[in-house]
């Protein structure tokens, strides 16, 4: 069977009691008071509508939750979960909304939406004992106003340090120095990791970092490769980031590069090789969306709905 014919993308009821789940899945809490005990449907009312004995008040999982506050059905939030999560590149507002039916703003607010819900507050560090990190940056997106020279400087940079077998971090930064590139190796890194680099000035000095085990390649020198030493899990992933940020995103202004930068994180971090599958990776974003209600504004300054 097709996983789009699924009932929860098309069939409003089918999506609520799968949003249910993903929102209380423990059972459902009353966002009111927060009772469990006493709650129960109510007979007549609109799709997932409960009441809760103990405040009198009525609510679905919607509450509390940007879908309360969105107009669009839930069973297209679950359609724009599937588009995003399964698409390695990511996939354009207008693309979502020629598919989902949806005007292009709408499109843009839900995108924007999932983005922010991919979006995960780091926990511990990466590495460990004997464990392989990887150290590389890309340089993207002109800063707003920034003359166009020689060199980085005029362009946004992205950091990233991905456990080789694991998870991956990437940061947006206006410049790479050597005090942010200490700064994130710190307190990303686990001290007793092998961290890899390229020769680039910023990793010049190990001690600065506090990383038992530090080697280098030296790309200038056109060394890629010695022995297991490597950044190539970077420059993959980042070939992927610029095919989506040039293929399917082509206008990021530098205000929005983190968003994407999570986008592309998230996928890489619940991607197939850990055994997360399309359907649970969408889940997953959707997960992440419960709770984070955040005001937006569209494009054109108007806020969101
Ligand atoms: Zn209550």
């Amino acid at each position: 069977m097709s996983i789009l014919t699924q009932a929860h993308f098309h069939n409003e009821a089918a999506a609520i009691a799968r949003l249910e789940a993903i929102v209380w899945p423990n059972g459902p809490v009353c966002p009111h008071c927060g009772g469990i005990d006493r709650i129960t449907p109510v007979k007549g009312g609109r799709i997932g509508l409960r009441r809760c004995g103990d405040c009198k008040k009525q609510f679905t999982c919607k509450v509390g939750t940007v879908f309360e506050d969105s107009k669009v059905p839930v069973h297209k939030w679950f359609q724009a979960a599937h588009l995003l999560a399964s698409s390695k590149k990511g996939i354009s507002s207008h693309q979502l909304h020629r598919t989902l039916g949806v005007t292009y703003k709408t499109a843009w607010f839900m995108s924007h939406r999932l983005r922010e819900a991919m979006r995960d507050d780091p926990k511990g560090q990466l590495g460990g004992p004997g464990k392989i990190v990887e150290a590389d940056e890309t340089f993207f997106v002109n800063k707003k106003g920034a003359p166009v020279r020689r060199g980085y400087a005029h362009k946004m940079a992205v950091m990233s340090l991905v456990e080789r077998g694991g998870a991956i971090r990437s940061v947006v930064l206006d410049r790479v120095g050597r005090i942010e590139v200490n700064r994130i190796i710190r307190r990303n890194v686990h001290e007793e990791s092998r961290l890899m680099t390229d020769t680039a000035a910023y990793y010049k000095d190990r001690r600065r970092f506090g990383i038992a085990e530090h080697e280098k390649v030296n790309h200038d020198q056109g060394e890629y490769v010695h022995g297991d030493v490597h950044v190539n899990t970077l420059e993959g992933y980042y070939s992927i980031f610029k095919r989506g940020m040039k293929g399917v995103y082509q206008h990021c202004s530098e205000k929005h590069l983190h968003r994407y930068v999570a986008e592309f994180d998230f996928r890489y971090n619940n991607r197939s090789a850990l055994g997360v599958e399309d359907t649970e990776r969408a889940a997953n974003a959707l997960k992440g969306i419960v709770g984070k209600r955040l005001t937006y504004r569209y494009p054109n300054g108007t806020a969101a709905e």
